[in-house]
């Protein structure tokens, strides 16, 4: 049962996080004035902007380094003109989601597990981004959506773990996300029930001790995938809010992309591991970025990212080493590379 105080706060009063989200940066010669940075440098391109906007948490923005155009941060989030360089086999849907898609926000791809694209929207976004031309406003469920998804989940005896992704699953109030899970703790084939999000990364006040209670609750056995491609963005507050993930028994694993002139290079993938192993948190995947248009900039090639691979398991135990993964339409499961 929901306690009546709890449902007013989030019907009534938007918590810390919400009035964050809604206080993005979003201008690109904001972000640049922030850092100290000369906007007149900075070559605009509206059409991109309109396409897929900037979108920085302030939290985020506070842990780059002033000055640096290079900052491994500020690459992530930054639009750049490069995004309308068409280059072939970079395409908008590499991954061919659609055909996978049963139910609009279910995704049922691999044996046992589902992906829900529970939420369509992100707190920050990420150039790189796989999704950046996914069709969220067709696969943005309301309540009656969810809950054809929820049946199809019922009615397959198969499916034992459902993952919630988006967008950013946890872009949602705690009100609907308790009424999410609640739905899915009901099926009793499912067993383990997994988060992918960026936001305890990117906007670290997300995680309240309501969240890590709520999601620390679950019968199905929570698993919380963040995503954090450089040591840069733990920070304090960000080791806080993992903690509290922790201390309610959560499973923590990172997924990061390789990303070129990010974190493409050995000290910078060792100091990742590093950091999250301090805050609990095992590498889980690296994976290649997906081959999606305006990404080219961001490519790393296989051969690069064994050897750094190599590299790692050179100076690391072997559960701080991620597994490398590419996806590729049509596998049955995300293709390991080293
Ligand atoms: C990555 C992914 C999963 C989960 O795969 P794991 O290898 O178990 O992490 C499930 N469904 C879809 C559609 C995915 O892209
Ligand atoms: S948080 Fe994930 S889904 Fe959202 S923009 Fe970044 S990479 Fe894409």
């Amino acid at each position: 049962m929901t306690s009546p105080v709890v449902s007013i706060i989030d019907s009534d009063q938007p918590e810390k996080w919400q009035q964050m989200l809604s206080d993005l940066i979003t201008d690109p010669k904001e972000l640049l004035q922030i850092l100290g940075l000369n906007a007149t440098d900075y070559p605009g391109d509206p059409d991109m902007l309109r396409q897929f906007p900037m979108k920085v948490p302030r939290p985020f923005a506070a842990r780059m380094e002033a000055g640096n155009w290079r900052d491994p941060l500020l690459l992530q989030v930054l639009p750049s003109s490069l995004e309308a360089v068409q280059v072939e086999g970079l395409v908008a849907d590499p991954l061919q989601e659609a055909a996978a898609n049963p139910v609009p926000g279910l995704l049922h791809k691999y044996a046992g597990r589902v992906l829900l694209t529970a939420v369509p929207h992100c707190a920050v976004h990420c150039r790189y981004c796989f999704r950046r031309h996914f069709d969220y406003a067709g696969n943005a469920p309301n309540r009656s959506e969810w809950v054809k998804a929820i049946d199809y989940i019922a009615a397959d005896p198969g499916i034992t773990e459902v993952i919630l992704s988006g967008g950013d699953p946890l872009a949602a109030s705690d009100r609907h996300l308790r009424w999410l899970i609640d739905r899915i703790n009901d099926i009793e084939h499912v067993s383990s029930l997994r988060l992918h999000t960026r936001l305890p990364i990117v906007l670290p006040q997300r995680v309240t001790p309501g969240l890590a209670a709520l999601l620390g609750g679950s019968r199905a056995k929570p698993v919380l995938v963040v995503h954090c491609n450089h040591a840069q963005e733990l920070d304090l507050q960000v080791a806080s809010a993992l903690g509290q993930l922790t201390d309610n028994r959560i499973i923590l694993l990172n997924q990061a992309v390789l990303l070129r002139d990010v974190n493409d290079n050995l000290p910078a993938l060792v100091a990742l591991s590093k950091r999250l192993f301090q805050l609990h948190v095992l590498p889980y995947y690296l994976h290649l970025p997906d081959r999606v248009a305006g990404t080219a900039h961001f490519q790393v090639s296989a051969a690069t990212g064994r050897e750094l691979i190599s590299g790692m398991q050179a100076q690391l135990p072997g559960y701080l080493v991620p597994t490398l993964v590419q996806e590729q339409p049509g596998a049955s499961a995300k293709t390991r590379l080293a």
